[in-house]
């Protein structure tokens, strides 16, 4: 391992590695079973240049109008996305808190430092994906989506994908990911293989939230192991 990865694995906490193939190794960057679906995977048409900036900016103003739901009265502003619109890698979160809702962008309090530390550590930086949620209004007190909210904010994030056209798509914790999934199944049996999301047939993987990796630190070489799955997955396209 280099010296760069080692540092970026300790930024996100792990300091512990065994070599792949050791009994209990978490180190293995991608599962083989994941590889061979990975190979199977069809690539997404370019993105078509230009034209789309109208498009996303009339998408923006109609979700910050957005009266949707009731989630409408209790929101302090909207949370549309935030990146490149041309990314490689798509990133679904569940639903702004409260920092969130505060600062109008995904990911940027706790989780999304942490979020933020685990794509630099596989060299997808920030700035280089596209980040966004299921709803776009905070739920209050941070509670679960409710599948009606779900069901009505999902339109807007459909056509994000649309316009984005990521190569891949990175489901963050076990709301998103069943949502997008439309499963029930736990996240520890989602999360591992690679999924093919929409008509498109975009790779989706699964990771843990990074507010439950604050919380259970020990799991961060699984999310890990799923960064590098989905970073194996963008190479092996390029
Ligand atoms: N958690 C999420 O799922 N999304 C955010 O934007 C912030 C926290």
């Amino acid at each position: 391992m280099t010296a760069r990865a080692e540092r970026y694995l300790a930024e996100i906490g792990i300091t512990v590695y065994t070599r792949r193939g050791e009994p209990g190794s978490t180190r293995s960057a991608v599962p083989d079973a994941a590889r061979v679906v990975a190979d199977d995977v069809p690539v997404p048409p370019a993105a078509v240049p230009g034209a789309a900036n109208e498009i996303w900016e009339r998408l923006a103003a109609e979700v910050r109008s957005c009266t949707r739901c009731g989630l409408h009265r209790t929101r302090t502003q909207t949370v549309f996305g935030v990146g490149r619109r041309d990314a490689e890698l798509l990133v679904i979160g569940e639903a702004p808190g409260a920092d969130e809702d505060r600062q109008g962008e995904p990911f940027v309090g706790r989780a999304g430092q942490l979020l933020n530390a685990m794509l630099r550590a596989v060299g997808l930086p920030r700035g280089d994906v596209y980040i966004a949620n299921i709803l776009k209004c905070r739920p209050p007190n941070n509670r679960d989506p409710q599948p009606d909210e779900a069901s009505t904010c999902t339109p807007y994030l459909t056509r994000q994908i649309a316009l984005v056209r990521p190569r891949a798509i990175l489901a963050v914790g076990r709301i998103a990911a069943q949502w997008l999934l439309q499963s029930d199944a736990p996240i520890g049996r989602l999360r591992g293989r690679v999924f093919h999301y929409g008509e498109s047939g975009t790779p989706l993987i699964v990771t843990y939230h990074p507010a439950y990796l604050l919380r259970s630190p020990l799991e961060k070489a699984k999310a890990w192991t799923d960064l590098c799955m989905v970073k194996d997955l963008l190479q092996r396209r390029a």
